[in-house]
């Protein structure tokens, strides 16, 4: 058994979050360092899965997201002219399963709280620039130049666009997919959140809107940018935004009105990250620092919940480093494998530049959600529960999705 190591998590995000309170709560010695003077989550809302769900509840924050958040059933997408292209319930799984949207801010609320109540210790301000490893342990460097440990494992949760990625993992890949998006919390002005649907509108590849219920009365509204006019500082034109999502989704019409005129948008873009291995000595990745996706899944905090859930679990089970990290392997691989090349698949079917494939999700994407088999995959991939394209877990009696399965 591995008793109390010494363990620096650097980011202060969901994977790092979750994984310094459950390693804390465990006894291990836990330093997170994040960057932020006062740690803050970017950008707006989010749909977590039974899976991340899972692991708030293994924290005791199940009631508290539940209560802050709002339940939603499934997901659809339509185009313009109101052909599904899209018809995915959970309870195709289980009748009693379902999803939770929720503010990034309130989902990083309670996971912070609940570090700060942890035994864990949080240097803020702190970035981590390098990570030195001597022998079997390793020291972390923020940007003033100084070192911190050492440590016997350096957990690295600092995100999708990981700088220590590049540096401590040469042969790590991680394009930026060539479209992003613009994102706000905006008033459920029309009543589009009754539905319990995460909903979207399509026109082609290059239109996509989502409006996502995370709270009573507030949704999370998504719309496709191509990257080039993502850059910082370029302005976005929001009336020529508002004609043309309006023309996309006259029902919303509304909810585009307000999200104009309040201008309170973040833009976001994504990497496809792939890592050679989990791993380097006591280094070890987790969250999107080590498998970022585009967002067309809504699974990339419920991955980084269970990364974290798994490697506390792992070290728990092991009698020693090298087999816990190994063992994290084994469990986290297929699962993250499926869900990067999924997304990778599906997101040029939303975001891209290719009349074909938008003809093709049109003609046949919508049928296939009801064909026997197909359904049930995409309900489970929706759900998080797939462990890679030819099984899934399934859900317990109650719709929970089981961490121990
Ligand atoms: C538009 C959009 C929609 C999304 N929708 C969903 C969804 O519906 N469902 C879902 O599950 N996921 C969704 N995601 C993905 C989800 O947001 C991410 O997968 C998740 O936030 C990743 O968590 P993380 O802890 O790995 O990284 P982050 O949450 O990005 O946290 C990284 C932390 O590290 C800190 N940091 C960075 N560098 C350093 C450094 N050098 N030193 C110290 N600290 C550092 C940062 O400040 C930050 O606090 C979406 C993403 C986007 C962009």
């Amino acid at each position: 058994m591995i008793v109390a190591l010494q363990i620096a998590v650097v980011g202060c995000g969901v994977a790092g979050q979750a994984a310094a309170t459950l390693l804390a709560d465990t006894g291990h010695a836990v330093t997170v360092f994040e960057r932020f003077a006062e740690p803050r989550p970017v950008g707006a809302g989010l749909l977590l899965q039974p899976t991340g769900f899972a692991v708030l509840r293994a924290l005791g924050l199940a009631d508290e997201a539940m209560a802050r958040g709002a339940r939603v059933d499934g997901l659809e997408g339509r185009t313009q002219r109101g052909r599904a292209v899209l018809e995915l319930a959970y309870a195709d799984l289980n009748p009693k399963a379902h999803g939770l949207g929720i503010l990034r801010s309130v989902l990083f609320d309670l996971l912070h709280q609940r570090l700060l109540r942890s035994a864990a210790r949080l240097r803020v301000g702190s970035e981590i620039v390098d990570v030195v490893r001597t022998g079997t342990t390793a020291s972390v460097v923020d940007h003033s130049g100084a070192g911190h440990g050492p440590f016997d494992l350096v957990i690295v949760a600092d995100g999708a666009h990981s700088a220590l990625r590049q540096r401590l993992m040469p042969a790590a890949r991680a394009p930026l997919y060539p479209w992003g998006c613009i994102w706000a919390t905006v008033p459920d002005l029309a009543g589009i959140g009754a539905a319990r649907l995460l909903r979207q509108r399509v026109r082609g590849t290059t239109e996509m809107i989502g409006l996502l219920p995370v709270a009573e009365g507030q949704l999370t509204m998504y719309w496709s940018v191509p990257v080039d006019r993502l850059a910082p500082g370029q302005p976005i034109d929001l009336v020529a935004w508002r004609r043309t999502a309006t023309a996309l989704w006259p029902e919303a019409a509304a909810i585009v009105d307000h999200a104009a005129s309040a201008d309170s948008f973040s833009r976001a873009t994504y990497r496809h990250v792939a890592l050679p291995s989990w791993h380097d000595g006591p280094i070890v990745f987790i969250g999107d620092a080590a498998h970022g996706t585009s967002p067309q899944l809504g699974q990339g905090a419920n991955l980084g919940l269970l990364d974290a859930h798994a490697l506390a679990r792992s070290i728990a089970e092991s009698e020693d480093l090298a087999s816990a990290l190994a063992l994290l392997a084994r469990r986290r691989d297929g699962p993250v494998r499926f869900y990067r090349q999924a997304s990778h698949l599906l997101t040029p079917f939303f975001q891209s530049r290719s009349g074909t494939l938008g003809l093709l999700r049109d003609a046949f994407m919508g049928m296939s959600c009801h064909l026997p088999g197909v359904r049930g995959m995409m309900a489970s991939t929706l759900a998080g529960t797939r462990r890679g394209w030819l099984s899934s877990v399934a859900l317990d009696d109650d719709g929970h999705y089981r961490l121990d399965g």
